[in-house]
């Protein structure tokens, strides 16, 4: 049996929970004091779709992102992206456009999903999910309002990736 193993790059400002998500996908956790690195490259989690084994590795970036520095390492051979702002970071959502390209630049275009984290600080929102479905619409990609905190959407998200993956 062939198996599927897709890298999966999860990049945005810092903050925005990107290690909280990873931690919660592959680790069934969520820590509200999560330390910044993990110590590893990347953590996986195997799941079926449309009966196939499906081996999602998510890359965490380790906090480089506020330096700017994240090596080509990170993105080489990567077959999708989660592009991740914050509802209570306005910079996050204003810095999103610059990731995708940057992803790009590095490994072309590959299958990218717009996440909206943090949606359950909502009341203190800085960016309505309304602006993001239209940046998503523009950039033509699928858009997931999510929470890590409550498990809110975050297994949808790469369900969604290793579905367009496997339909390619
Ligand atoms: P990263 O820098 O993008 O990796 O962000 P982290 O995963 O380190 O998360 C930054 C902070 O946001 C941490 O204190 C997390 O606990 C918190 N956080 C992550 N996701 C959520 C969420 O959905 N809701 C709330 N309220 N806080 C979150
Ligand atoms: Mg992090």
């Amino acid at each position: 049996e062939v198996e599927v193993a897709i890298k999966v790059v999860v990049v945005g400002n810092g903050a925005v929970g990107k290690s909280s998500m990873i931690q919660r996908y592959c680790k069934g956790i969520f820590t509200r004091d999560y330390k910044k690195t993990i110590g590893v490259d990347f953590l996986e989690r195997q799941i079926e779709v449309a009966g196939e084994d499906v081996r999602l590795m998510l890359w965490d970036t380790a906090g480089q992102e506020e330096f700017d520095a994240i090596t080509k390492a990170y993105y080489r051979g990567a077959q999708a992206c989660v592009l991740v702002f914050s509802t209570v970071d306005r910079e996050s959502f204003e810095s999103l456009e610059l990731w995708k390209k940057k992803v790009e630049d590095e490994v072309g275009e590959i299958i990218m999903v717009i996440v909206q984290n943090k949606i359950d600080l909502i009341d203190d929102a800085l960016v309505q999910t309304s602006e993001a479905e239209e940046l998503a619409k523009k950039l033509r990609l699928r858009f997931y309002p999510a929470s890590v905190k409550d498990n809110l959407n975050v297994e949808e998200v790469f369900r969604y990736l290793a579905g367009k993956y496997l339909e390619r």
